[in-house]
């Protein structure tokens, strides 16, 4: 745990080596009073330093807690970052590309959470962007799960947009809270419900989204036969979506209320019912290993447990190198201490 006040260099080349890094340190800096200097960013990336994306969501730190940002420029591999008092209030970030929203989101909520008045976020750039949540999945699993902490989280998509241009515009709006409640998720239940939605914007046809829903639906229906498997197809309409995309998320909900998805982008030579199929396959995947949260949620909650007032108990499948290394800098900036267990079951689930 650093003191208020310090400086902490963090090295952004290591265990994962990503855009994460610097999303996690800023945000818990900004939160925790901390000046932060991260070095190596995205060393290991084929395009090191800062992209687009990441740098705008460090100038949304940078905004939502009038602190001061030093050396972040497109292709920076070092930033300095001293935070100020996080007053809330309206902001506006764009990617200016297709860079993800939800990524966006990701950093600043933790701040907003601490804000000293709500906060009203609007955020431009890629809704469906690849490597980054959808913004169907921010909705449907990353939601629920994080309003277990007690919070809520009131998300609008006004347009979505997609690779190269982005264009898309989502409306967050958060009130502050004195403290987050720590949260269990450790009894899976059984699978209830698998729903999903399907879409096409643009130029592209109706009939890629009636191949990847039949290809979804063939794929789970080969393991999970006894459940209706419901997702609705939608043509994005022309004034509410920038660009040509078809995409794909699906949804598993358990009895205890686990929430699973395994989505998937169309991409240039890639067949329709690939992407249905390859959702299908992420989705099955994330059900046959007995823990509560799928393989993107698990990294995107730690940052929450180690806010939260209370010891946060998660049952994960097989631990993602995303979530060590969201751990191992949570643990580096705050007090929080993370135990890691194997279970005994077969699967190699574990225990946050
Ligand atoms: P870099 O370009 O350096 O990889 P980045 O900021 O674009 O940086 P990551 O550091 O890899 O990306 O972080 C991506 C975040 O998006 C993680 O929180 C991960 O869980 C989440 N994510 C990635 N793909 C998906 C997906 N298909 N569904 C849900 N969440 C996803």
């Amino acid at each position: 745990m650093a003191e208020e006040g310090a400086t902490i260099d963090i090295d952004g080349s290591i265990m994962e080596g990503g855009g994460q890094i610097l999303r996690i340190c800023t945000a818990l800096g900004c939160l925790l009073g901390l000046r932060v200097r991260i070095m190596k960013i995205r060393a290991g990336r084929s395009t090191p330093g800062l992209r687009p994306q990441h740098l705008s969501g460090l100038q949304t730190v940078r905004d939502l807690c009038c602190g001061q940002l030093e050396k972040a420029e497109i292709g920076s591999t070092e930033i300095n970052f001293a935070p100020g008092r996080i007053k809330g209030g309206t902001l506006t970030a764009d990617t200016k590309t297709a860079g993800s929203v939800c990524l966006l989101l990701q950093v600043s909520l933790p701040c907003v959470l601490f804000a000293e008045s709500p906060s009203e976020l609007i955020f431009k750039g890629g809704t469906n962007a690849e490597m980054a949540p959808q913004i169907d999945y921010t909705t449907m699993v990353f939601k629920p799960a994080a309003e277990r902490f007690g919070f809520k989280l009131d998300c609008d998509i006004r347009r979505r947009g997609y690779y190269p241009r982005g264009g898309g515009e989502i409306l967050v709006r958060v009130s502050p809270i004195k403290y987050l409640k720590p949260i269990n998720l450790t009894d899976k239940g059984t699978i209830t419900k698998i729903y999903g939605r399907a879409f096409v914007a643009g130029v592209l046809p109706y009939k890629m989204v009636k191949d990847m829903i039949s290809a979804a639906v063939r794929c789970i229906r080969r393991e999970l036969r006894e459940l209706y498997v419901n997702i609705q197809g939608v043509q994005e309409p022309a004034d509410k979506a920038v660009g040509n995309c078809n995409g794909i998320i699906i949804i598993a909900e358990t009895s205890t209320g686990c929430i699973f998805a395994g989505s998937a982008l169309g991409k240039k030579g890639v067949a329709a019912d690939r992407v249905g199929a390859e959702a299908a396959e992420i989705l099955l995947r994330n059900l046959r290993h007995g823990g509560c949260v799928d393989e993107y949620l698990q990294d995107q909650l730690i940052i929450f447990m180690a806010l939260a007032d209370g010891v946060s108990q998660i049952k994960t499948g097989p631990l993602t190198l995303h979530t060590q290394t969201a751990i191992h800098f949570t643990e580096q900036l705050t007090k929080a201490k993370f135990t890691v267990t194997k279970c005994d079951e077969p699967n190699t689930d574990s225990y946050i």
